[in-house]
Formats: structure tokens, sequence, C-alpha cells
């Protein structure tokens, strides 16, 4: 054999010990993702109690929830401020999938018509007259500020009040139409829990019982069974039909 063919089947031999080929490369490609998607799950049950009350057969498929948000300014938020916000992100795309049938990310992406973004504000933004007494507003289907009085352990601590404006945020992309509640609706009955547990106003209007109505919804908790609670899920149930179907 000549020195060429020496050399090249010194690198054949060689080959799979220094180079991983391509099915070993997917292989490890796939675990990767497997890894990442474990480790997303594992971070979704946080806060797990909308994951606990889905039937098991409506289990979605894992996501990956950090792409359906941002939070600005980069830096301006604690770790546990990061879980919080990610696991209401997560809790309202496993929702919105068990209701559609749709894989988690792309549905919640359809619904608020892009990645959410939480801004979080030292000052209060000039469009609102005072920010005294709130913890955030939002602008639009997309933006979520977060206002002063809401500090990191303040926030830590609620998990479901960035589902409160997620429901604003639903609202507000169908043109405002869920908060145009029944007047047999405008009260603050048949909630899980008082405010800043299941409510995030105390507000008497559609726009604010709606986003608390929305928290109910997404994790399935309602005051007690057959009293106004009922009225209330029965009422998002009957339209829900109708507004996903606009949105996605
Ligand atoms: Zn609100």
């Amino acid at each position: 054999m000549t020195r060429f063919w020496h050399v090249l089947l010194f690198i054949l031999l060689l080959r799979p010990l220094v180079l991983p080929t391509q099915a070993q490369a997917r292989l490890a490609m796939r675990e990767g993702v497997r890894k990442e998607h474990t480790a997303l799950v594992r971070k979704a049950t946080v806060h797990p109690s909308a994951v606990a009350a889905m039937p098991p057969q409506a289990a979605p498929a894992p996501f990956e929830a950090a792409r359906l948000f941002k939070l600005r300014p980069v830096g301006a938020w604690t770790e546990a401020e990061y879980l919080v916000i990610e696991s209401a992100v997560t809790a309202t795309a496993l929702r919105l999938a068990q209701a559609t049938g749709r894989e988690a990310a792309d549905i919640f992406l359809a619904v608020y018509g892009g990645l959410v973004e939480f801004r979080r504000t030292p000052a209060c933004p000039e469009a609102l007259v005072s920010c005294a007494g709130l913890w955030g507003w939002t602008e639009t289907p997309t933006l979520i500020w977060v206002l002063p009085e809401l500090t990191p352990s303040l926030l830590a601590e609620h998990p479901r009040w960035g589902v409160h404006e997620l429901g604003h945020a639903f609202s507000f992309a169908l043109a405002e139409r869920p908060e145009q509640l029944p007047d047999s609706l405008l009260d603050r009955s048949g909630f899980a829990g008082a405010l800043n547990d299941w409510q995030y106003s105390s507000a008497v209007s559609g726009r604010e019982i709606f986003a608390d109505m929305f928290v109910a919804w997404v994790f399935a908790q309602w005051g007690t069974p057959g009293g106004p609670g009922t009225d209330k899920a029965g009422w998002i149930a009957l339209h829900l039909g109708t507004w996903l179907e606009e949105l996605q």
C-alpha cells in the first residue's frame, strides 16, 4: 500500500474514536433536548396547582416557557421573581393547551400575538394618573408593567398575580369583549379566596372581575361548587370556544 492508503486507513480506523458519527451527534442532541424539557417540566411544577387541576388524559407535552415572555430591563429581577412569572406564563399556556388541544407554546403565542413583556419601572408610567395601591398595569396584550409597589418580595410571594395581568392581556387581545360581563356576575362572589390570594383587585368592574375569573379558570379553582363561582365558570365556558377560535 502507498503512504496515501496508509493514512486514509488510519483516519478511517481512528474516526469513530475521535469524531462522533452523525447518528451519535443526533442522539446527543436529542438527549440534550430531553434534558432541557425535563428541567422545564420540573420548573413548571414550582406552583403545581394548574397542573394538578388538569385531568391526566389532558397532560400536555413539555414546552419551553422561557420563549413566551421577557423581563425588562434585563438584570432588574431576582431569580424568585423570574420563577414566579415563568410559573404564571406556564400555567396559562398549559390551560390554553388543554382548552384547545394545541401545543402550549404555540397557542400562547397565538392568543397573545407574540411573547409577553413584563416591564419593571421605578416610576409610575405617564399614562397612569397615579400608581398608588397598584401592583401592575397591562397596557397591551403583550406589555405588562410591573409597578413600583410590587417589590421583589411581594412579587415573589404572588404567583397568581401574573395570571391576573395575563387575564387583562387576554381581554385586550379580544378588543375587551371578555370583560363585558352580564350584571348578574358583576360582584366579588364565587372566587376561591380573598384579595391578594385569588383576587388581585377589589374593584367591582367587568375588567377587574374578568381578570380574576381568568385566574380561576387557569387554575380551575372557584368558590363553593353550585355557588356564584359556578355561574362565573359557566360564563367563561360558554364564550371560550368563540374567543379561542378567533385568536388561533
Ligand atoms: Zn387588574
